[in-house]
């Protein structure tokens, strides 16, 4: 009962990131604590980074192939 509690309000939290337009959590619950919206539960939300827009946010690029070769083309002065 208390893992179906658990995945419930884990849920809950999830929609409340996203309902948010995905803010983080520590601002989440700082509008809970101080009961600034509407609605929203005072329990404590908490972060299992499973919000796939938000890790695809974080990603880093690719980096550039390292140049091996150096042209040594003069250019017409
Ligand atoms: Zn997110």
């Amino acid at each position: 009962m208390a893992v179906v509690k658990s995945t419930m309000w884990l849920l809950q939290s999830t929609k409340w990131h996203r309902r948010m337009t995905h803010v983080n959590f520590k601002n989440i619950n700082k509008l809970a604590k101080h009961g600034l919206v509407n609605g929203l539960p005072s329990k404590l939300f908490t972060n299992e980074h499973n919000c796939v827009a938000c890790n695809k946010g974080k990603q880093h690029k690719a980096s550039y192939k390292a140049i091996t070769a150096v042209s040594t083309t003069v250019l017409p002065a």
